[in-house]
């Protein structure tokens, strides 16, 4: 289950531990931050464009570090706004990471703002119900350098499409922890990660603006919540009593809502964020007046957001979403009570851009 890749991933390297690895060697320790602006500032794609280290050095780096782990396979790109990333690493897995771009007014599509959604497993224990990710289980957790190569695979393709991208450190605006996996089931390389992605030796990417969502493991929400990094959380909720929610996630059945919703109210004390509450919509499942009203009540007691996404249907499920009228008025239950609301007419349909979903098709298609 557990991948050990014959080099080390450079894009799982600190600054200090790239240093310690260069001392062990003998080398002067200001080569570490000379090797990290090569690949995060200027997104080098061999050792040998590494030009003001020695020769020698190079060779010990290609001996032993793996620079990029993770190789861009498929390069979907849908007739809306989301884009779809299919990414190898090396034992062979595919994982996912999506580009959302939200166009602003006045500005074309280059200006537009992009939100990047990242995976953090291949695969996933979690056996949500209605989501393609879990339908094969777990294969195993991501390393941290996978999960940050996914970013520098974002920011190549970026960098050669939009102008403004060169000129900026990440060309990028949100992350989304929200791809295949529960990222709290692999919390250490979750945070090495994030680390790397926020630190100035790195992306130098503000915390603020990474999400991390998850499916409700409590007492890594609470270690969350004690983390230096402040980044925001959105939790599934896709239930707003137990009885729905334990019937679509098995998760509830460990961390009942009378668990979860106070280990999110500690989070929101100790980072004064609002967090976001997701809700898919799917047809008599969990779109009843009855789940509307609950999870008012759920949203007013934690100040939350509400994102509401409608059902995206995935090959071999039975579920669907409801009619737009139906979504309406479970989101206007919520209007009506000053819930702050997003009813979010998903983007991706048509690329299978839901959690899991083109992974999934390309593993069927290769088989
Ligand atoms: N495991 C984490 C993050 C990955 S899932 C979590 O549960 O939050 C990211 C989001 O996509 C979750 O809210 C998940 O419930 C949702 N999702 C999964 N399958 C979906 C589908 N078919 N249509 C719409 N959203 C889906």
């Amino acid at each position: 289950m557990k991948f050990t890749p014959q080099k080390a991933l450079l894009t799982g390297e600190t600054l200090d531990s790239l240093k310690a690895r260069l001392e062990e060697r003998k080398e002067p320790t200001f080569r570490a931050k000379q090797i990290l602006d090569w690949v995060y500032k200027k997104r080098a794609r061999s050792w040998d464009a590494m030009t003001n280290l020695p020769k020698e050095l190079r060779t010990w780096l290609d001996e032993t570090f793996v620079l990029m782990p993770a190789e861009l396979v498929l390069n979907k790109e849908s007739s809306d706004v989301t884009d779809k990333l299919l990414l190898k690493l090396g034992d062979n897995s595919l994982i996912e990471t999506v580009v959302i771009r939200v166009p602003q007014e006045g500005v074309g599509i280059e200006g537009a703002r992009k939100t990047i959604c990242i995976s953090t497993q291949v695969g996933c224990a979690m056996a949500c119900a209605f989501c393609a990710s879990g339908l094969e289980g777990l294969k195993r957790d991501l390393l941290a350098g996978e999960i940050v190569a996914q970013l520098l695979q974002v920011c190549y393709r970026e960098d050669a499409r939009t102008p403004r991208a060169k000129e900026e450190l990440a060309s990028f605006d949100n992350i989304v922890v929200m791809g295949m996996g529960e990222p709290l089931a692999n919390y250490d390389a979750l945070i090495q990660a994030l680390t790397i992605v926020n630190a100035p030796w790195g992306l130098g990417f503000g915390a603020r603006r990474i999400t991390i969502s998850t499916s409700g493991l409590v007492p890594k929400i609470l270690k969350l919540a004690e983390e230096n990094l402040s980044f925001r959380l959105a939790i599934s909720l896709h239930g707003a009593t137990n009885e729905i929610r334990s019937k679509i996630m098995p998760v509830n059945k460990a961390y009942p809502l009378e668990k979860l919703i106070p280990a999110v109210r500690v989070f929101n004390e100790r980072h004064g964020r609002m967090i976001t509450l997701e809700f898919i919509l799917i047809e008599d499942i969990n779109d009843s007046q009855d789940q509307a009203f609950a999870l008012r009540d759920i949203a007013l007691d934690l100040h939350a957001h509400v994102n509401l996404i409608p059902y995206n249907t995935v090959e071999g499920l039975p579920w669907k979403r409801p009619s737009i009228e139906r979504q309406d008025d479970f989101a206007n239950i919520l209007r009506d009570a000053d819930v702050s609301v997003t009813l979010r007419r998903e983007k991706g349909h048509d690329i299978d851009a839901a959690c899991g979903q083109l992974r999934l098709k390309t593993e069927k298609t290769l088989a």
